[in-house]
């Protein structure tokens, strides 16, 4: 196999910096997360239903974790923050490092 299939400069810019990030919709996870922090506090006032606050959050837990593991995983160039979704992942890449990304950072 060649590694011309997969991506290895962005397209767009011509970055040789990419990352692998999963294509999480980060407002589903953060509303999942609101909404069961939520429904903790309101169930945990009574003692009769605190049980039922911690079933919501274990919940709510093994909701994001799922969605975790089924979202697919994208190719993200650090410049110009591209997102591919339709390219093989190169195994090449790695997840996001923070050190790549402050080389990119814009001020
Ligand atoms: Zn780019």
């Amino acid at each position: 196999m060649e590694d011309s299939q997969y991506l290895i400069i962005c397209p767009k810019c011509g970055c040789r910096d990419l990352f692998i990030r999963k294509d999480f919709p980060q407002k589903l996870g953060l509303a999942i997360v609101v909404l069961a922090a939520v429904a903790f506090l309101v169930l945990a006032a009574w003692r009769s239903s605190f049980y039922l606050g911690a079933i919501v959050l274990i919940a709510a837990t093994i909701i994001d974790a799922i969605l975790y593991v089924i979202v697919p995983k994208i190719t993200v160039c650090y410049r110009c923050r591209a997102e591919f979704r339709d390219v093989p992942i190169n195994p090449k890449h790695e997840g996001f490092e923070l050190a790549i990304g402050e080389k990119y950072r814009t001020p």
